[in-house]
C-alpha cells in the first residue's frame, strides 16, 4: 500500500475506535498529537524501508534510514511488519511520550492512537499480494484472502479506485454519525482558547 492510502487507513482506524464510546474531553494540544501519533503509527512499520513516506516525512530521513537500517532485521515486512514489532514500538513510543516534559497533553490517547494507527498499517498489508509476518520470526508472511492472486497489488488501480474511496467512505461516515460530539469538542477548544 502507498504511504497516502495507509495515512487515510490510520485516520479511518482511529476514526472508529475514537468514537465507540464518548469522546473524552479534549484540548488543543493532546488533539494535535493524538493527530501527529495517527500519521506517526501509520506509518512506522515502513521505516524498515529506506525512502518510505515516514523517513520522507522526517528531517535528515535520508541518513537516519541508513543509520537505523541494521536495526530492522530482514529488511522490508519483517519484524516491524509483525505483532512482537508492534508491541515493541509501542513501548518505544510509551516510552518517546513517558520522556516528555509532563502536563502539556493527555499522553494516552495519542498513544492509544499511534497503536491502533500501527495495527491498522499491518491489516491493510495483509490485504496485499506479499503479505505481513504477523508472528515473526516464527511462520511466513500471513495474507488475505488466503489465495495471493486475490489479493491487492500494491499502488494499483484497486488500491487507488476501490480501497481509498472506501476508506474515505468510513471516515465520512463516523463523522457524519458523530457530528454533534465533533461539533461540541471543536467548541470545547475554542472555549478553552479564551
Ligand atoms: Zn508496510
Amino acid at each position: 500500500m502507498t504511504g497516502r492510502t495507509h495515512d487515510v487507513a490510520a485516520v479511518a482506524a482511529v476514526s472508529l475506535m475514537a468514537f465507540r464510546q464518548p469522546l473524552p474531553p479534549l484540548d488543543a494540544v493532546t488533539l494535535a498529537a493524538c493527530a501527529v501519533a495517527t500519521f506517526t503509527g501509520g506509518l512506522a512499520p515502513d521505516l524498515d524501508k529506506p525512502g518510505s513516506s515516514l523517513w520522507r516525512r522526517l528531517p535528515g530521513g535520508g541518513v537516519l534510514a541508513r543509520v537505523a537500517r541494521p536495526a530492522f532485521v530482514g529488511g522490508h515486512r519483517n519484524l516491524s511488519h509483525s505483532l512482537p514489532g508492534g508491541v515493541l514500538f509501542a513501548l518505544l513510543a510509551r516510552a518517546a511520550l513517558l520522556a516528555l516534559p509532563e502536563g502539556y497533553f493527555r499522553p494516552v490517547p495519542v498513544w492509544t492512537c499511534f497503536v491502533v494507527a500501527y495495527v491498522s498499517h499491518l491489516v491493510m498489508d495483509t490485504l496485499t499480494e506479499a503479505g505481513v509476518p504477523w508472528l515473526f520470526p516464527f511462520g511466513g508472511t500471513i495474507g488475505f484472502p488466503p489465495m495471493r492472486r486475490w489479493r491487492i497489488k500494491s499502488g494499483g488501480w484497486f488500491e487507488h479506485g476501490v480501497v481509498l474511496p472506501i476508506l474515505w467512505g468510513v471516515i465520512l461516515a463516523t463523522w457524519r454519525a458523530h457530528l454533534p460530539e465533533i461539533i461540541a469538542l471543536l467548541r470545547s477548544l475554542g472555549a478553552g482558547a479564551h
